[in-house]
């Protein structure tokens, strides 16, 4: 922040909101009121509902100098959750850190579509593979306590972050290293969920915004984006009891490719399900 600014002489919470909301909009960031809000809240341990009651609160030189550097980072579209370690999914604080992919929106859709699946109360084996920070798996424990929750991750860095989002949260969750189904028993579980990279390699979305950030291989798959989505489902067929069912997330524009994959590999009943945005985004299919 320059001196220039006037800051320094009143650092003050309000004053120095409006100057964060300022640098954040003029670096084009859509959400920059509500990030600046995040990034300063954050920054003194608060909640942001604090903030509204304190903007004439002083704050100190070294609290203006860490928001500054925040505010800077932020502004080249680095994103919140790895500036705070922190982004919440289905109602539950998880960790964050540059290993995981940010959890988002989209996916608690899913997590939402295949509780529609599971039978509260019951007890059933449930595998998320690719699960990243852990939010599908961890969401599931805690909407399913009576089922027993595998979760497959084939990155070490990533795979401990997971546990520690299900120390810190207390959930039963079985995490273990594996690539994709192919440590899986034949016909052991009732549901196979995933989240896995789908964006086409090459994408120019990969070098915009705050994409750019986030670990490349959660993100791309292939020329098309299709190669994970086609392995789960092969993992999926072997996998699954009988009756059982997959559900993936897959890209807005892969809804009919992914529909014909897993008819075509013998799974049935298949249907593509819309997100919060309209957009088709979740397939679900069963094994016979
Ligand atoms: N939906 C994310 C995006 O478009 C991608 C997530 C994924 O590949 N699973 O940025």
């Amino acid at each position: 922040m320059k001196a220039e600014s006037g800051l320094l002489d009143a650092p003050r919470v309000g004053t120095l909101l409006t100057w964060g909301r300022q640098q954040l909009r003029r670096a084009e960031i859509d959400s920059a009121a509500l990030d600046a809000e995040l990034l300063l809240a954050f920054l003194l341990a608060r909640e942001r509902s604090w903030l509204f009651g304190h903007d004439r609160d002083v704050l100190t030189t070294a609290q203006v100098d860490q928001f500054s550097k925040l505010i800077q980072r932020r502004a080249d579209h680095e994103p919140v959750a790895y500036l705070t370690g922190q982004r919440e999914f289905w109602s539950l604080p998880l960790r964050t850190t540059p290993a995981v992919l940010i959890p988002r929106p989209e996916t608690e859709r899913l997590v939402e579509l295949a509780l529609e699946k599971i039978p509260a109360g019951r007890p059933a084996t449930l595998v998320d593979l690719g699960t990243g920070c852990g939010a599908i798996a961890l969401a599931l424990a805690k909407a399913r306590p009576a089922a027993t929750l595998i979760a497959i991750e084939r990155h070490p860095e990533t795979l401990a972050v997971a546990r520690q989002n299900q120390q810190q949260l207390a959930l039963s969750v079985n995490f273990a290293r594996g690539d994709w189904g192919s440590a899986l028993a034949s016909n052991c579980c009732d549901l196979i969920i995933s989240n896995p990279p789908y964006i086409a390699e090459g994408d120019p979305h990969l070098t915009r915004g705050d994409v750019k950030y986030e670990p490349r291989q959660a993100l791309t798959s292939g020329p098309h984006g299709l190669d994970d989505l086609g392995r789960i489902t092969s993992d999926a067929l072997r996998c699954l009891k009988p009756g059982g069912w997959l559900l993936m997330e897959h890209g807005a524009e892969q809804g009919e490719a992914v529909l014909a994959m897993v008819t075509e590999a013998g799974l049935t009943e298949a249907s593509d399900q819309r997100d919060y945005a309209g957009l088709p985004r979740v397939i679900m299919a069963r094994k016979p």
